[in-house]
């Protein structure tokens, strides 16, 4: 079997089970495709990340990057763990505040954060705003004075390291759009304005150096680059920072390639090298996303047509796609697909998983070996809980899947799948 699914997740029917929740009860309720989470599985990788920190015995905060999955129910779990989160835009904070989620906790990230934005993070109290680049340091001065407020801010470094999931170049992501460039001399630019601006309360310095990351080196350059800038700006200027953000990235295991690193292991080599400095520990933030809610999430899907082209493959489409799942045709990014209602079934056929939506490139699984399936068998794609249904479209006017929220044997809607109504809620007719 599949060794991402969990053998207690196969219940006596030889189902697929989530959250204790049998695989063909959520499908004949809410429908396919049907995003379905596993909640529990999401506080336990919160967990995992915390209790590293706290036996570390660090000052630490765990902030969800909600770009991954932002819904009301998402922020209200992360709220729940006692986690932080940041968000990237109006949309997102917007839900936190609908979840009642803690302002202090939020982090509100962005390289291009408008006016309206910063308005709305300011008014709201957010905890920090990451700063990106040097409109916005115009932009949130003139917001605070305008509300004679104060905030806390961190300026975003481009460290001149960029991962690119195994490989790691070091002078590639100068040229990034994100961060404050440090061999022009920009990020200190940067840091003179804030540490004049009596209302911006110069929290500390953040960097991410990118995404499904399993490396060790990345995240021990990361830091030491960070590490490096705090004690170059503690002696120019006698500015010690108190936060060190060492972004996302944590890597997840998609196929068997993959070997995620354990949290123990990237904290500690923080750590290190925090601590070779001769600086006070800082508190050390991360910013998780994918290995958060990747892991826990799972497209269902109904399989429809068929079509065996002799000397080639197999096409099998199911009822979902790049609307519901647009990674694979973004980036061909691999998943594991298993037949929902028997996993252990033996595997006896290689096919491609195409998606209905009409682009060539609409292919969800390039190779995935099967059983023999056939029209109106369920599949379950797994670990795609992140940017999956965040990165969600109406392509083709498809309505987008229902998210469901599945813990301790109980499933709960927490995203309605949307209707035709809903397609055109905000088309005006041309007509008089
Ligand atoms: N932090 C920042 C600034 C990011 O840009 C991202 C992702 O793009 C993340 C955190 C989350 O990364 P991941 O989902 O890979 O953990």
């Amino acid at each position: 079997m599949n060794s991402q699914i969990a053998v207690d997740q196969i219940n006596e029917q030889g189902h697929l089970t989530i959250g204790g929740v049998d695989i063909v009860e959520l499908a004949q309720k809410y429908g396919t495709p049907l995003v379905v989470y596993d909640v529990d599985q999401i506080r336990r990788q919160i967990r995992a990340f915390k209790k590293v920190f706290e036996e570390e015995n660090m000052a630490y905060a765990v902030s969800y990057a909600s770009k991954a999955f932002a819904a009301i129910a998402m922020y209200q779990v992360i709220a729940e763990e006692g986690a932080y989160t940041d968000v990237v835009s109006a949309g997102e904070l917007f839900t936190a505040i609908k979840a009642n989620f803690p302002m202090e906790r939020v982090s509100f990230h962005g390289n291009n954060k408008s006016l309206t934005e910063l308005e709305m993070a300011v008014k709201n109290h957010v905890g920090k705003i990451i700063i990106d680049n040097f409109h916005e340091i115009q932009l949130l001065a003139q917001v605070l004075k305008k509300y004679d407020a104060t905030i806390s801010v961190m300026l975003r470094i481009a460290p001149g390291i960029s991962a690119h999931t195994h490989e790691y170049d070091q002078t590639g992501q100068i040229d990034s759009k994100f961060g404050f460039d440090l061999e022009s001399g920009q990020a200190e630019k940067a840091l003179k304005q804030v540490l004049a601006n009596p209302r911006m309360k110069m929290l500390g310095i953040h960097a991410h150096i990118g995404s499904q990351i399993f490396a060790l080196n990345g995240f021990e350059m990361g830091a030491q680059k960070l590490m490096v800038v705090a004690q170059d700006w503690r002696e120019k200027y006698g500015y010690l920072a108190q936060v060190i953000n060492v972004g996302g990235g944590f890597g997840i295991k998609y196929t068997q390639e993959d070997h995620p690193l354990r949290p123990e292991e990237f904290v500690k080599v923080i750590k290190t090298e925090a601590e070779k400095m001769n600086y006070p520990l800082p508190e050390i933030d991360i910013e998780p996303g994918r290995s958060i809610v990747g892991p826990a999430g799972y497209n269902l899907y109904t399989v429809g047509s068929r079509k065996d082209i002799p000397g080639y493959r197999s096409y099998i489409t199911v009822d979902g796609g790049m609307g519901d799942n647009i990674r694979p045709a973004l980036y061909q990014a691999k998943y594991e697909t298993v037949l929902a209602t028997d996993p252990q079934a033996p595997l006896t056929e290689h096919v491609r998983i195409a998606g209905k939506y009409c682009e060539s490139g609409d292919i969800l699984a390039e190779d995935q070996a099967l059983p023999q399936v056939k029209a109106g068998d369920l599949l379950a794609m797994l670990d795609t809980g992140a940017y999956g249904y965040s990165m969600a479209s109406n392509y083709n006017r498809n309505p987008r899947p229902a998210v469901v929220f599945a813990e301790n044997g109980k499933a709960k809607l927490v995203i309605k799948r949307e209707s035709l109504e809903d397609l055109v809620h905000l088309d005006q007719s041309y007509l008089n």
